[in-house]
């Protein structure tokens, strides 16, 4: 099977650095929040733009951080999108506040800024955007209504390594900003982690405190917190991957622009790129009305193509009761029906993607 994405193609790419960078983790015999952790929080930080990282446990608990740190619990709401990891969501749900969603851009698949103002109340305190696919949503008009209602902005860049808006990375425009380190993830670890990175030096300490007790000190508590902390093995082992984001960003840029013009004419729509934007292509994200049968017909010739997502956060069981069914989310609706990821890692074997190329236009031809 063709895979949609391949953490162990990278890991054997880059197999004798990495495998060096675990030893030196195992033989130093410190293993939670040492120097690794530290390097890699001010690397990444550095990479991203900004003066403060925070390694924490997986991209969710980023959220749930940042959300904490900016002081967000129970009463109140935060906006954000139903179009997108039921992680984002879990996360508001963890610090006690309620989820409120608003309609994507069909085209980019992130929050419409002209219908965002209509989802705030005197209960909203942030909005969360999620930047899918690998690519931002249109940041500036959401700082303005942030701006203009006193809210904080928190960017969820578990899709977006390195995708750069108007000449600057994302999570760089946000008052923090929240990465994960998941394996397939652009930058991914060898098991879970995350990054809550900001430029606000309070929020930071904040955050700080909070992934670890609220400790100040060692075993005195400043606030109440609790654990969420990077390790240093994965820590090391994402210094060595960092080093080769920028590279690896390209090779995927690269695959999706032979998958734009060898998709040409077939009656399905290729991933659309913002203006004064890059996508990194975390997912190369195509759409059809015959997506189920597509997605069948490729599975049989052993190319997985898999659906981002299939069913939108407020249709799902566990939100069932929460939301109401609305009939404001079209557009979510849509692209949740319509959606096709194609395989796009940076160790793609032309091979394969030659073979994805000819069953995606032999399935487009067959049809028209
Ligand atoms: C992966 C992902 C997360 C969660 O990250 P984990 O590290 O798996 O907890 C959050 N938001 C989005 C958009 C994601 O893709």
């Amino acid at each position: 099977m063709i895979l949609c994405s391949s953490p162990l193609a990278q890991y054997n790419a880059h197999k004798e650095e990495i495998d060096a960078a675990i030893q030196r983790v195992l033989d130093k015999g410190w293993y939670i929040l040492g120097e690794e952790t530290k390097s890699f929080e001010s690397e990444f930080a550095e990479y991203i733009g900004v003066p403060h990282g925070i390694g924490v446990g997986s991209g969710t608990e980023a959220l749930h951080i940042a959300m904490a740190a900016c002081g967000i619990g129970p009463g109140d709401e935060v906006v954000t999108v139903s179009h997108t990891a039921v992680a984002t969501v879990a996360a508001i749900e963890l610090t006690g506040a309620r989820p409120v969603f608003v309609d994507i851009e069909p085209n980019y698949y992130t929050l419409d800024p002209k219908r965002l103002e209509a989802a705030i109340t005197k209960q909203t305190k942030a909005i969360i955007l999620v930047h899918l696919y690998g690519q931002s949503a249109d940041i500036l008009p959401m700082l303005d209504i942030a701006k203009k209602h006193g809210l904080r902005i928190i960017e969820d860049c578990a899709q977006a390594h390195g995708a750069v808006y108007q000449g600057r990375c994302v999570g760089s425009w946000g008052d923090m900003a929240c990465f994960s380190f998941y394996p397939t993830k652009n930058l991914g670890a060898l098991g879970d982690g995350g990054m809550v990175v900001t430029s606000n030096l309070k929020l930071a300490e904040k955050a700080r405190l909070l992934r670890e007790y609220g400790w100040a000190e060692r075993y005195i508590s400043k606030i109440p917190g609790w654990n969420t902390r990077l390790d240093e093995l994965q820590a090391a082992i994402l210094r060595v991957k960092l080093r080769y984001l920028d590279a690896d960003n390209v090779a995927r840029a690269n695959i999706a622009s032979i998958y734009d013009h060898a998709l040409e004419g077939l009656g399905i729509v290729t991933p659309k790129r913002r203006q004064k934007a890059t996508h990194v292509y975390h997912l190369y994200v195509i759409r059809s009305k015959k997506r189920d049968e597509m997605q069948a017909f490729l599975k049989a010739r052993g190319v997985g193509a898999l659906i981002h997502y299939p069913v939108p956060v407020h249709l799902q069981s566990a939100y069932r009761d929460t939301f109401q069914r609305r009939d404001d989310l079209l557009e979510t609706e849509k692209a949740a029906r319509e959606v096709l990821s194609l395989p796009i890692y940076p160790e793609l074997p032309d091979k394969e993607l030659n073979t994805v190329v000819e069953m995606v236009k032999y399935y487009g031809e067959k049809r028209s």
